[in-house]
């Protein structure tokens, strides 16, 4: 497995320090799996000053249609014969149709009726039972033989900037036959790791970057937690492999309640940063398949200007599908590691 990062440097002179020369590096950076690549650069301290969270969360319930006094008035059912009961509910959480589907079959799952929940406040029991409600979507559409049961798939956006709406929290809950791009390139190039080195990527990968301890964070039941060689978001992506599990109906509740805590472990750091939104997916792998593991990723997000509300995401992600992470994930597994220890 290679772990293959090229150097470069930007020579410029300070008109401020009498044109003194000054040399900025970056780093070119290609995921050992796929070859895709990822900028280190833009380096700053990982440090955001928190908003105002009255200005930004404040009145915004009065109208918020996951709250309890309207969620079950006015979001929608399923048919019967996907869902009988028409919505699926663990105490307070609710998990009904996404008004707007990525797919044929596409849920919205709520977090509770709590209408704002700070990234300090978020426990593994909270986050475990919202897995949980999804998996319970899963299995029922599992047994009904849907076509479209194939890939079942988790996403969290949290807080605006990772792309949420609502404040209030909710999980997009969907299940697919047709792999998302990324998934669809990692599936390809495990298959092509496993036929070339006639072993598992993901289990490899746990092996080596376990012992290299540079980007290790911990263990966590069957779970293993990784500072991402490549990531995608600006502070660096979590990496949680699940041992001897392919797809997410192999994940026990143990396995879910694992996944939620080191998510928390993860936050607790992300938050002293003033980091406050992020999205969160699944990656699972498909069943039978000797080639693949599930995975999630736990990405960070933020602004580039808050006070302009300048996403993280400019053309060269957008439009180039290049990512920048502005430190380098060594360094950022030094911030988090404590936290899993
Ligand atoms: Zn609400």
């Amino acid at each position: 497995m290679q772990f293959e990062a090229h150097q470069k440097e930007t020579v410029m002179l300070n008109p401020m320090k009498n044109m003194q020369k000054r040399v900025v590096p970056s780093e070119i950076r290609l995921d050992p799996l796929t070859g895709r690549t990822a900028r280190i650069c833009h380096f700053m301290k990982l440090s955001w000053p928190k908003p105002d969270f009255k200005q930004i969360v404040g009145g915004s319930e009065a109208t918020c249609p996951f709250c309890p006094e309207r969620i079950m008035k006015i979001t929608p059912c399923f048919p019967r014969d996907i869902i009988p009961e028409g919505r699926l509910t663990s105490d307070d959480l609710v998990l009904f149709p996404n008004l707007a589907p990525y797919d044929s079959l596409s849920a919205v799952a709520t977090l509770g009726s709590r209408h704002f929940v700070p990234i300090a406040e978020i426990t593994a029991q909270w986050i475990a039972k919202g897995f949980g409600l999804a998996m319970d979507f899963f299995k029922q559409l599992n047994a009904l033989k849907h076509p479209e049961s194939v890939y079942h798939l988790i996403n969290w956006n949290y807080m605006p900037a990772s792309g949420s709406s609502l404040i209030h929290p909710h999980l997009q809950v969907f299940a697919t036959s047709s792999l998302p791009n990324l998934m669809r390139e990692e599936t390809a190039a495990a298959q092509t790791y496993f036929n070339k080195h006639k072993s598992n990527y993901w289990d490899d990968l746990v092996t080596e970057e376990s012992a290299a301890d540079k980007r290790y964070l911990g263990k966590i039941g069957r779970t293993t937690w990784l500072s991402a060689f490549a990531p995608m978001g600006v502070a660096g992506d979590i990496l949680a492999i699940v041992d001897r599990a392919n797809v997410t109906l192999d994940l026990t509740a143990d396995d879910l309640r694992d996944l939620a805590t080191g998510v928390v472990c993860a936050l607790k750091a992300y938050d002293r940063m003033g980091i406050y939104n992020f999205n969160l997916n699944f990656f699972p792998g498909a069943e039978q398949d000797a080639a693949t593991r599930f995975r999630m990723l736990l990405s960070p997000r933020t602004f580039f200007n808050q006070a302009l509300g300048t996403p993280d995401v400019g053309a060269l992600r957008n439009l180039y599908n290049e990512t920048l992470c502005m430190a380098f994930p060594e360094e950022i597994n030094a911030l988090l590691k404590p936290e899993f220890e």
